[in-house]
């Protein structure tokens, strides 16, 4: 029998994988600590389930070596998952953002289908069982509950428990105890994909105010990343996809060091090219004030350039002919390199994936098979990878839950 334990996106395709694949008289056992199972599934995507990205490369992800992620990824690729999705009732839709939606822009859609491949290919779903225990004995596998209410033996396990966030949906990290529990090493786990906070009242007094921006993050001194997108202030810091993509940075950061980010507000300009624009908007309009060339040439928000004009201690209201050069200067400097005062992240209750987990370099990315315990096979995010905003973690979940359920499912047709 092979056991697949959590019934998240991973878990759901590693049972499916290992029906397909395996010899039709192997048992297959799919158990959920949750009694409603698939709540990512129904929540992400503001509902709608943003299933996969039109572009899909190991660089849209952080965490375990990159050559093992592409690996995973060639195994089960993104045109795999849209036929996959397809052929089981589900097409998905290209949106121009890159993003593949289901047809039904409903994530139930997604989870509905999902559960009536698990029930056409006779995998055995349990839900409301939750695994606290997982020891081997010869070729044995024993999984236990936490008062020993159940005992199940099974020669194949495929650990798909999830990571930290959103605990209330059922990855409450027990996974993660009982990887360590056989022998795996944890990489320290963190809230990714989560708002980031700020104390400064001026950025906050614009919360409902989004904008393009690249956010860069700098720790004791070194620009470690940075990223771009939609930014969106808020009542508690700063929001949006761009600030979330650079969260996984904030939390990861050693608490021993100082960190900075900074914002460039206008993306796609350099000094040069913005020099450029100001002295070509200064021959055409020399009598606009700097503060409307800012809205009207950039589309900045009205409410945006103000805060940001005060804080910086520019004056906005002079035209752009009287402007002086130094001033110029430091505006546009600070346009596209302004320190923004984060204090932290928001904690796993608010983020949509964990950074950190079970070791990428203790599994075999050929298989997904522990390279310390034979025949324990992990898949989605309770491994030390984390993707990037737009449909990359479910992704990793698919591609790394089907490689991990194919390749129990092959060992033990092999055996
Ligand atoms: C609000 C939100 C929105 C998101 N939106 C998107 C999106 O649009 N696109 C995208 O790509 N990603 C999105 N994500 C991330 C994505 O949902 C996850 O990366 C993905 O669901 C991880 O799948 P998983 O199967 O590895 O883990 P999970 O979905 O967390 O599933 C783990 C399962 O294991 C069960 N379990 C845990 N411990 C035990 C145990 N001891 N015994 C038995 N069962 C156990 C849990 O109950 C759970 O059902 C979003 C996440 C959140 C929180």
């Amino acid at each position: 029998m092979i056991v697949v334990v959590g019934a998240g996106a991973a878990g759901l395709m590693a049972a499916i994988a290992a029906a397909r694949q395996g010899p039709s008289k192997i048992k297959i056992l799919l158990l959920d600590s949750r009694q409603k199972i698939g709540a990512k599934i129904l929540m992400s995507g503001g509902s709608r389930c943003n299933v996969t990205h039109v572009r899909v490369t190991p660089q849209d992800y952080e965490g375990g070596p990159r050559h093992a992620v592409k690996h995973v990824l060639e195994a089960f690729t993104p045109t795999q998952t849209i036929e996959f999705f397809e052929a089981i009732g589900v097409p998905l839709v290209l949106e121009p953002t890159g993003k593949y939606f289901p047809a039904t822009h409903s994530g139930k859609t997604v989870l509905e289908a999902l559960l009536a491949e698990v029930e056409r290919l006779g995998v055995m779903l349990k839900t409301g069982i939750s695994v606290a225990e997982i020891k081997k004995t010869g070729d044995v596998f024993c999984l236990k509950g936490s008062d020993n209410h159940f005992e199940i033996a099974a020669k194949r396990v495929v650990l798909a428990t999830g990571g930290l966030s959103y605990p209330q949906t059922g990855s409450d990290g027990a996974g993660l105890d009982i990887a360590k529990t056989l022998g795996h090493s944890i990489v320290r786990t963190t809230p990714a994909l989560t708002p980031l906070t700020s104390t400064d009242e001026d950025w906050r007094s614009l919360s409902g105010v989004a904008l393009d921006a690249r956010l860069s993050f700098f720790e004791s001194g070194k620009k470690r990343a940075d990223r771009a997108g939609a930014l969106l202030f808020t009542h508690f810091g700063f929001s949006g996809p761009v600030a979330l993509d650079i969260s996984r940075f904030v939390s990861g950061a050693d608490p021993k060091n100082q960190f900075e980010i900074q914002a460039s507000f206008l993306p796609s300009e350099t000094e040069e090219s913005l020099k450029k624009t100001w002295m070509r908007a200064i021959v055409r309009y020399p009598a606009r004030l700097v503060r409307n060339f800012l809205t009207d040439e950039f589309s900045l928000p009205a409410r945006f350039v103000s805060t940001f004009l005060r804080k910086t201690a520019l004056d906005g209201s002079v035209t752009l002919k009287r402007y002086s050069t130094v001033s110029r200067g430091c505006l546009i400097h600070a346009l596209l390199n302004c320190p923004l005062a984060v204090t932290g992240v928001m904690g796993y209750q608010k983020s949509e994936v964990t950074s950190g987990g079970v070791n990428l370099k203790e599994v075999k990315a050929a298989t997904m098979e522990s390279k310390i315990v034979s025949g324990l096979y992990f898949g989605g995010e309770i491994l030390d990878v984390d993707g990037r905003i737009g449909g990359f973690n479910f992704q990793w979940a698919w591609s790394s839950g089907t490689l991990a359920g194919r390749s129990a499912a092959e060992s033990i047709r092999r055996a």
